[in-house]
């Protein structure tokens, strides 16, 4: 932290500082500015305004809808049973999330936007993702806003964009926050702006939205265990909020979920590219498999893990499927597969939905660029990507043996996926552990108030969104987003209540 007494000037000031304008900088900036519409409001963030929106923009946009609280409140118990929610924290929440579907459509109709039940990119009505811990009497539906991609956050940012109090500055990230040693109360942050460190004064409160740090490896080594994992969302999120919160005395939790909740997925990552592509989720043909660092498969590749952030259930418990503990991996394909998938997903992902990167639907383009390896035999693939012509091999021939046979022995891949990798030239393309998300941050109360290491809040300090967020080891689909409006509505609401510091 900085103490006041170091900041000889303030360079500006506002009465609600926002660092972050993803989903839940957005909700609270809003909720602030409506319950007091002459408030001064500021949301700094750290990209360019080309790319804001973190990863709320470049997400699956899908939004859990529930109508029973106390189904969601136990389904949410069961899931988080591992490292429980505090049961305040859990009831309030379910009753906020049961009352949010009319809020989301008022923000739609206040944007123009069009609110529909179901995820717009896949035919189910809800994702369920632990029946036998009650998700089918929690979750009502899914629901998103169109248009897709990207439409729930074009929708929050449309609605800030309406109230004129809200300023928004885009390339200043916050380093630091401006507190009293003693009391912890926090006066304003440090923010840096074209290379110049400025001191902003947050009259009544700073709200910390800076999102998760799945582009920050050191931390993924340090915090949770993965050695080798990539964002698929934005680059921004290097995990700036922990390290701002730890130093202002926070404490930390949900550093540890399963898969940091969101899972572990496979995609696959190029030079000039800092983010990762999300590998296609609804394939057409099944002549492929994935093959770990010994050159043998470790899973059962096709089943629809989607449907549980990558998680599998074993020995009873719900866990990551092994995608970050097999060594290098690799998709190796046929012709067949080549020509009929597009082998990433359009509709959410940075690459994808931010940058947009047209990967071509014959995957054609990305072969020519080398980013798909090409050969006329299995053993020549093996060789140009550096690994043992007879093993891989004994994997293919293996798995085509399962293919005839119309049973996978090893990893009990549905028959109708067993397609054999038969059709020459043969690809393969390197995969890498991909992060959908990090729920770690400060230790919040559902008034996204931060506590301290004692568990009472620090004075005039708020967090809101996957930063911290309130849920523990595992998660159901569309949990995330509707958690930023819920807690950034909190902040928003409670921190322009507050009556200005006299510090
Ligand atoms: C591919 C993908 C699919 C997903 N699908 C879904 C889904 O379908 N449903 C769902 O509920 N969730 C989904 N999620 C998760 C969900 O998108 C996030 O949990 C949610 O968007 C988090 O919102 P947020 O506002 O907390 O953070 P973000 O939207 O990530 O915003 C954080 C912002 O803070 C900025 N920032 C970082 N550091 C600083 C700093 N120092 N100063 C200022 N600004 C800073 C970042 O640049 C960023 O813009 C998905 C995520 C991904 C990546």
């Amino acid at each position: 932290m900085a103490s006041p007494g170091s900041v000889t000037r303030w360079d500006d000031e506002a009465d609600v500082v926002i660092a972050g304008y993803g989903i839940a900088g957005a909700a609270a900036a809003i909720e602030a500015h409506d319950a007091d519409p002459k408030a001064d409001i500021l949301v700094l963030e750290k990209m360019p305004e080309c790319y804001q929106g973190g990863n709320s923009r470049a997400s699956g946009q899908s939004l859990l809808i529930s109508k029973d609280v106390e189904a969601l409140k136990s389904y949410q118990r069961a899931m988080s049973e591992s490292n429980p929610i505090p049961e305040d924290m859990l009831s309030a929440w379910a009753e906020r999330m049961c009352a949010l579907e009319p809020y989301i459509q008022e923000r739609a109709r206040e944007a123009g936007a069009q609110y529909i039940h179901g995820a717009g990119w896949s035919e189910r009505a809800a994702i369920l993702e632990f029946p036998e811990l009650g998700a089918r009497e929690a979750v009502a539906h899914t629901a998103t806003i169109l248009p897709i991609p990207s439409g729930v956050w074009l929708t929050f940012k449309a609605c800030v964009e309406k109230r004129s109090r809200i300023r928004r500055e885009f390339e200043s990230p916050i380093v630091d926050l401006v507190q009293d040693p003693d009391t912890l109360e926090v006066f304003g942050v440090l923010v840096e702006r074209a290379g110049r460190r400025l001191a902003i004064r947050a009259r009544r409160g700073v709200i910390m939205a800076t999102g998760g740090f799945e582009n920050n490896l050191d931390m993924q080594r340090n915090y949770f265990g993965l050695s080798n994992a990539w964002p698929l969302g934005t680059p921004g999120n290097t995990g700036d909020g922990i390290r701002i919160l730890q130093k202002a005395g926070a404490d930390l939790w949900h550093l540890r979920n399963q898969g940091q909740s969101g899972g572990v997925w496979p995609g696959f990552r190029f030079p000039d590219h800092p983010t990762v592509f999300l590998r296609q989720l609804f394939f057409q043909s099944f002549s492929w498999i994935d093959i770990g660092g010994t050159g043998a498969r470790f899973c059962d590749e096709t089943s629809e893990w989607q449907l549980t952030h990558y998680k599998q259930k074993v020995h009873g418990e719900w866990i990551d499927l092994p995608h970050q503990r097999v060594g290098r991996m690799h998709m190796l394909f046929d012709e067949n597969t080549r020509l009929y998938n597009n082998l990433v997903t359009k509709v959410m992902s940075w690459n994808a939905v931010v940058h947009q990167y047209d990967w071509s639907d014959d995957n054609s383009a990305e072969v020519a660029k080398g980013w798909i390896v090409k050969a006329d035999s299995i053993a020549e693939l093996a060789r140009r990507i550096d690994r043992d012509p007879a093993v891989i091999e004994a994997t293919v021939r293996r798995y085509n043996e399962a293919c005839a046979a119309g049973h996978d022995a090893e990893y009990g891949r549905r028959a109708e996926t067993l397609q054999p990798i038969a059709a020459p030239p043969y690809y393969a393309i390197e995969v890498v552990p991909a992060i959908v998300c990090t729920g770690g941050g400060a230790r919040r109360n559902i008034e996204s108030e931060v506590l301290d290491h004692q568990h009472k809040p620090i004075p005039r300090l708020y967090e809101a969104g996957e930063l911290g967020s309130m849920f523990s080891n595992l998660y159901q689909n569309g949990s995330y987003l509707t958690e930023a409006m819920i807690s950034g509505r909190a902040a928003g609401a409670n921190v322009v209540r507050l009556a200005p510091a006299t510090g």
